[in-house]
């Protein structure tokens, strides 16, 4: 799966969210989260990220924002 990270917070520019063919995008008050159970790991966004947040989740260190994908995402609205 692939996982957003800290760099989107107060970014939010949404081109990740146009670009994902499952729609498995989910949005809070500053930032947007992945729900890792639907990403079927294609990896269209993390190119689209200006802000190069989006990671896969086999980076080093993206294992608390792994876990914090999960909660927000079953938390946030779809977008
Ligand atoms: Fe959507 Fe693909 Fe990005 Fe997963 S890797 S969030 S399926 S665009």
């Amino acid at each position: 799966t692939y996982v957003v990270t800290d760099a989107c917070i107060k970014c939010k520019y949404m081109d990740c969210v146009e670009v994902c063919p499952v729609d498995c995008f989910y949005e809070g008050e500053n930032m947007l989260v992945i729900n890792p159970s639907e990403c079927i790991d294609c990896g269209v966004c993390e190119p689209e990220c200006p802000a190069e947040a989006i990671l896969p989740d086999t980076e080093k260190d993206v294992e608390t924002w792994l876990e914090l994908n999960a909660t927000f995402s079953a938390q946030w609205p779809n977008v």
